[in-house]
């Protein structure tokens, strides 16, 4: 991928979440856009950053380690949307602003225990399994509320809401967490914090948010097709 596709990329994928928000009668400055950097090298995204995006979602811990060093010196903000392995919560709780798979209560707790005093609350996301898939992260529907509330306590964390990854095509889901998160808002002991909607990728982003999202993750959009799959 050369500098002048990865810019062409970047422009044509504002594009397209000014395009979907105007449809959807929303506000652009609302939806908020994670560059999806799993498997592209830290040049791509120097060469991204030089241009103003400043947030990177990767999904392989070590992958992501890495590049975290050599970038170092930017001013980028990295959130984790892999599946979170309970022995791998410390390097999160380090390193990221932002913790998409949050799916389990434990998994909160080593978090919360495991972040460095010196760092702002680790920014968390509650992932459900929308659409009851079997082989899929996420928490269950009628887990949520129970959870929401006990990881809401926890004291280095700040839930700020949903994130989804709905099977291809099935678009209803979209709607389904947006009404979830709706609902939570309402119990929510702090509502102004509960912020976050994270869904839709390069295929259904304007799916996503036509039904709400706040926070578009996109890859392939952006850097072209996957080369390799490491993990
Ligand atoms: C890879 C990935 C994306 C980006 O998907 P694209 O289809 O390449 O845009 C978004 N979210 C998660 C959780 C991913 O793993």
């Amino acid at each position: 991928m050369t500098s002048l596709d990865l810019a062409t990329n970047l422009i044509q994928v504002q594009r397209q979440i000014e395009q979907a928000s105007l449809q959807a009668k929303r506000n652009a400055q609302d939806i908020q856009f994670l560059a999806v950097s799993k498997t592209h090298p830290a040049q791509s995204i120097a060469e991204l950053y030089q241009l103003g995006q400043k947030a990177f979602g990767e999904n392989y811990l070590q992958e992501a380690l890495e590049k975290i060093e050599q970038l170092k010196d930017l001013e980028i903000e990295w959130h984790f949307i892999g599946h979170v392995q309970r022995n791998k919560t410390k390097h999160l709780a380090e390193k990221f602003a932002w913790v998409h798979g949050v799916d389990r209560l434990i998994i909160a707790e080593r978090l919360s225990n495991q972040r460095p005093q010196n760092l702002q609350p680790l920014n968390i996301c509650l992932q459900v399994n929308i659409d009851d898939q079997e082989s899929k992260d996420g928490c269950r529907l009628d887990e949520v509320a129970e959870l929401v509330e006990k990881i809401s306590r926890l004291p280095n964390l700040k839930l700020r809401g949903l994130m989804v990854i709905p099977k291809p095509e099935h678009l209803q889901a979209f709607t389904t967490t947006k009404q979830l998160f709706d609902e939570v808002k309402q119990y929510h002991a702090q509502p102004e914090q509960w912020d976050t909607l994270s869904m839709g990728m390069s295929a259904d982003m304007a799916d996503a948010i036509q039904a709400g999202s706040t926070m578009v993750r996109i890859g392939t959009a952006l850097f072209g097709a996957r080369v390799y799959s490491n993990q």
